[in-house]
């Protein structure tokens, strides 16, 4: 029995096969599956994985038919001869001693393509087409393609497959009354409505053998409007379970829901509650899913019995040897997945593979320029200027390939502007990222020089072989007539300096930093909350009903105290908060809109004096009384350093902020201080 985490290394018996722990890597889309080549990419990226002590994996969405693409030419296993390439995946996993199911799913109307088809002719409101109804004979062709892909999915070497039954595509399309408005036998009563699963799970069973793991993602929440109630659920299940399921797995919202569930704000474990209205009802183990990302939280999970298994897809891409690092009680150097999606769903979203903003070598297993070049003449003594993300990652990644490193910061601690980035309500996992990197710091050696502010006569005097410029920025002050007046502050004055704040507040500037200096300033939850404190008011905010009385679990939203009346403004044209992430902007756009935020876009600043900001919107002039006026309006680089050790002839590398303010984030940071590592002996031969 494991010391500290008992449950979650407890092996799961399923008669034929046993896994080796209560861990799952959960389906996740990273775009390696979409490579027109052997799926070499993907089998380094699971082997990884696997390595690193995962019992069970499943792979992203492979769909059964081309109807039930994704995406044009989207990954589909229909054919004897798409089988061959996925044996490259299942051995690689296979060697490493552990165990893959491969996902079937048909994306159904979520298809973004024009042959989509659906129960109904209903459009969902995120997709551009319109599907075409299926016809009942089109309907047994596709449980057919189901039982067939599993059966291929064997011959591939995969241990079993999981059918997607969740998150609004096909199969859970069949069952909700939302989308399914079929009179025919698929549809009306809900005896029609699951037959379609039900079918499904019977036909897989049936082509792919009784020793063969077969999951079924059931749809546990639907977060929309005419989903499955909580008996319908049940329902399913028990039926699922009759019909051959080896696991379930639960699935939490429908893509087209408005309620984030895997987003940052979404506190630890906030589904577990789910899963665990099913336990004892059922007699298959049932695993829980999202923002479970410590291996304290699975471990909790699993000790009161919210469930058998717990899913952790985003943290394993974050950190592949998460497992094992906490089987050897070295839990510390996890590098915890912070659930912002910048590398993973927002790439896919556009149609680039997934990586990771704290692991930038995710999904690069296989690219040779992921390895580190050898340097030729042996280690060298190497500046880092600035423990910002930048600084952090280059740091420890050259102390890790043997280099002396130096870091040099002028605050009493690390992590640069991630220390305003953790106080945000919502956005505490950021202080993970400087946990693990504190950790590293200390494992890899570097020497660490606090409270060091350097200048370029010192660095010169050091006789380093190399300085690395990582001073990241200062936030830009924009010409506004006034701008001196004691009412503007920035937000380094709200979020480091803790300056006084009125209670009606102009943001200037809609960029991630306005949106997260508003969030901060219109928020009202007391510090130091419990996870069960957080997950209640999360649920009040966003209207999930934990009695689930309605259909799709929704309630109305509890209104929420907001402690000041804000405006947030930006000069350009459309929606306020345009460029933010694909799958997060909405959610902030969403939490200001419901604490009565005034977002403005087309905003021109006139001037600031005691009556307040002076502005034109649209092209008519208003004045703001505010009493404080926060810039956000974007940074400026701090290159100082740069000119000056180039001039006395020392090989000098600008990352981060430092190198470029503009398009700036800690994923383009930490991925540039970590590519500098990579070919740091090449920079210093030339
Ligand atoms: P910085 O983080 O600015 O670090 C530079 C460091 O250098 C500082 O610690 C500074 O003290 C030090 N330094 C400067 N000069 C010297 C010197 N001469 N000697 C010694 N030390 C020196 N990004 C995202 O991707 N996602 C987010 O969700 C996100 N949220 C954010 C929220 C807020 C509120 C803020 C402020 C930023 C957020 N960011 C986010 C942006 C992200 O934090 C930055 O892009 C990232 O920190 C840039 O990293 P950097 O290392 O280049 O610079
Ligand atoms: P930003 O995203 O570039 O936004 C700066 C804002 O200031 C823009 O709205 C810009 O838009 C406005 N602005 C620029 N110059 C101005 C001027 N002279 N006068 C008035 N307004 C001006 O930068 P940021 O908000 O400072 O964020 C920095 C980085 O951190 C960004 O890359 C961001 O992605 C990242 N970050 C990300 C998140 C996240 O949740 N993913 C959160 C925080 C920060 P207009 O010109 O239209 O007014
Ligand atoms: Fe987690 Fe962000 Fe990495 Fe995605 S990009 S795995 S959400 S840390």
């Amino acid at each position: 029995m494991h010391p500290t985490y008992p449950h979650l290394f407890q092996p799961l018996d399923l008669g034929f096969t046993t896994l080796k722990n209560r861990a799952i890597m959960g389906s996740m889309h990273t775009g390696l599956e979409e490579h027109k080549d052997d799926l070499k990419a993907l089998a380094a990226y699971f082997a990884e994985r696997a390595r690193g002590g995962i019992g069970l994996m499943v792979t992203g969405g492979i769909a059964p038919n081309r109807q039930g693409w994704l995406a044009p030419f989207g990954a589909k296993l229909s054919a004897r001869s798409e089988v061959a390439r996925h044996r490259n995946v299942t051995s690689a996993v296979h060697a490493e001693d552990s165990k893959i199911c491969m996902q079937i799913l048909h994306a159904g109307r979520y298809g973004m393509h024009p042959m989509l088809v659906a129960p109904s002719p209903v459009r969902a409101h995120i997709s551009p087409f319109r599907p075409w109804e299926m016809s009942g004979r089109l309907v047994k062709a596709t449980i057919n393609d189901f039982g067939t892909c599993a059966a291929l999915a064997r011959e591939a070497g995969y241990d079993g497959v999981e059918i997607m039954g969740s998150e609004g595509y096909l199969i859970n399309q069949f069952i909700a009354p939302r989308t399914n408005k079929r009179t025919d036998d698929w549809g009306g009563s809900f005896e029609n409505r699951i037959r379609f699963p039900l079918e499904i799970m019977r036909r897989v069973r049936e082509k792919a053998g009784k020793d063969f793991i077969v999951i079924f993602r059931v749809s546990m929440l639907d977060l929309v409007e005419d989903g499955s109630s909580w008996e319908e659920v049940e329902q399913l299940a028990l039926a699922l379970e009759a019909a051959g399921a080896s696991i379930l797995n639960t699935g939490i919202g429908w893509h087209e829901a408005r309620i984030p569930t895997i987003a940052t704000m979404v506190p630890r474990g906030a589904y577990a509650w789910v899963t665990q209205r099913l336990m004892g009802k059922i007699h298959i183990p049932l695993i829980t899913t999202n923002r479970i990302n410590t291996p304290e939280k699975a471990e909790e999970i699993l000790r009161d019995g919210f469930a058998d298994m717990v899913s952790m897809a985003r943290p394993l891409l974050a950190d592949p040897h998460f497992m094992r690092k906490a089987q050897e009680n070295r839990g510390n150097e996890i590098n915890t997945c912070i659930a912002c999606n910048q590398a993973c769903l927002d790439h896919i979203f556009k149609r680039k593979d997934a990586t990771c903003l704290v692991n930038p070598r995710a999904c690069k297993e296989n690219d040779p320029e992921a390895k580190p070049v050898v340097r030729e003449n042996g280690p060298a003594k190497i500046a880092v200027v600035g423990a910002g993300p930048a600084g952090l990652s280059a740091s420890t990644e050259l102390a890790a390939l043997g280099h002396e490193v130096h870091l040099f910061e002028a605050a009493d601690q690390i992590g640069g502007q991630f220390n305003m980035a953790k106080r945000i309500p919502g956005k505490a996992e950021f202080q993970e990222t400087l946990r693990y990197f504190g950790k590293m710091i200390e494992k890899n050696g570097v020497h660490l020089h606090l409270n060091t502010r350097v200048n370029a006569d010192f660095l010169i005097s050091q006789n380093f072989n190399e300085v690395v410029i990582a001073t990241g920025v200062s936030p830009r002050t924009p010409l506004i007539e006034g701008i001196e007046h004691p009412k503007v502050v920035s937000y380094l004055d709200v979020l480091l300096n803790n300056r006084p704040v009125g209670k009606k507040v102009a943001v200037i500037g809609a960029g991630g930093i306005g949106f997260d200096v508003s969030i901060f300033l219109t928020d009202d939850s007391v510090p130091g909350e419990t996870d069960k404190q957080l997950i209640e008011d999360y649920r009040e905010e966003w209207g999930i009903d934990p009695n689930y009385q309605n259909r799709g679990g929704l309630m109305p939203p509890v209104k929420e105290h907001v402690p000041r009346e804000l405006w947030l403004l930006q000069r350009s044209k459309g929606k306020v908060g345009d460029r933010l992430g694909k799958t997060t902007g909405w959610a902030h756009r969403l939490t200001l809109k419901n604490r009565g935020v005034r977002m403005w876009s087309e905003v021109h600043y006139e001037k600031i004096d005691d009556a307040g900001l002076h502005i034109t919107v649209k092209g008519q002039p208003q004045v703001l009384d505010v009493d404080t006026i926060v810039v956000c309006a974007g940074q400026n680089s701090m290159r100082d350093l740069y000119e000056p050790l180039q001039a006395a002839g020392i090989p000098v590398h600008l990352i981060g902020g430092a190198k470029e303010a503009g398009e700036l984030d800690a994923k383009r940071a930490i991925e540039e201080g970590w590519k500098l590592a990579m070919v740091a002996g090449v920079l210093a031969r030339n």
